[in-house]
């Protein structure tokens, strides 16, 4: 950790435009997981009104609106934190258009295509048809077995370069949405998936994996278990629901102009 030998800090990336789906949570829940074990945690929240600081022990990312997407992309690739935190190696959490902005570039529904930051080897596309609904994903990236639940909200349909590994392969729903099955993708620190939730909410396997790699552990093994009923029955509900995605209704189209 960067400030102090017992501060863990977790940097918030554009919580007032990428806040839309509540993935500010994924900051939570880390401080959360950090503060249950003994450990002092601080979330830093990055906004458009401040620099982006390089010291943070983790980041997180969540998702927007295609305009709010492009507002975050400016300022990320003006303030160079995120850059040189990922050249350390500093773990990140992106969550769906927060993928899409740290990729080689984006094209959003109106066919604009706007460069990213080319942190993440993918590029993205928009599909016909919004993906919304549930996603479950059985995780092949190292490091996670439990599988991974949350919900999807996308346009943008990914494609993964060499250099990024999947995160796991689609249960049930859309994903990445190029139509291989693939959800999320993994490169160097970054984690990015298209599962909101938030996402470490309902997965603690992966938030304690990102902590783990926030604390400079080697394995989450080393982490103390939290044993957290709510955490539990949360989980057991969502692997128990049946999921559906929405049918095609009017007003869906409306919403699938609008991304
Ligand atoms: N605007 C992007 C898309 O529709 C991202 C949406 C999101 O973050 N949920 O693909």
């Amino acid at each position: 950790m960067s400030e102090g030998p017992s501060t863990l800090r977790i940097g918030l990336l554009l919580p007032d435009v990428m806040g839309t789906y509540g993935d500010g949570g994924n900051a939570l829940v880390l401080r959360g997981r950090a503060r249950l074990r003994g450990l002092d945690a601080e979330i830093v929240p990055i906004t458009l009104d401040t620099d982006v600081p390089a010291s943070c022990d983790v980041y997180t990312l969540g998702g927007g609106e295609d305009v709010a997407q492009t507002l975050a992309t400016r300022h990320l690739a003006r303030h160079r934190g995120l850059h040189a935190a990922v050249d350390r190696s500093v773990p990140v959490l992106a969550v769906c258009a927060g993928l899409q902005v740290l990729g080689h570039t984006y094209t959003g529904s109106d066919g604009t295509t706007v460069e990213g930051l080319g942190l993440l080897d993918v590029t993205t596309t928009p599909r016909l048809t919004r993906a919304i609904g549930e996603l479950l994903v059985e995780p092949t990236a190292e490091g996670l077995t439990e599988r991974l639940t949350g919900f999807e909200n996308h346009r943008g349909a990914t494609t993964l370069g060499t250099d990024a590994r999947p995160l796991g392969r689609v249960l049930h729903g859309v994903g990445n949405g190029t139509g291989d099955g693939r959800e999320g993708m993994v490169h160097g620190s970054i984690i990015a998936t298209y599962l909101h939730g938030p996402v470490l909410a309902r997965n603690p396997q992966l938030a304690d994996l990102l902590l783990s790699r926030a604390m400079g552990l080697t394995d989450p093994s080393q982490l103390s278990p939290l044993n957290l009923e709510s955490v539990a029955l949360l989980r057991r509900e969502r692997l128990a629901h049946k999921p559906s995605h929405a049918p095609r209704r009017r007003w869906w189209s409306r919403l699938n102009r609008q991304a």
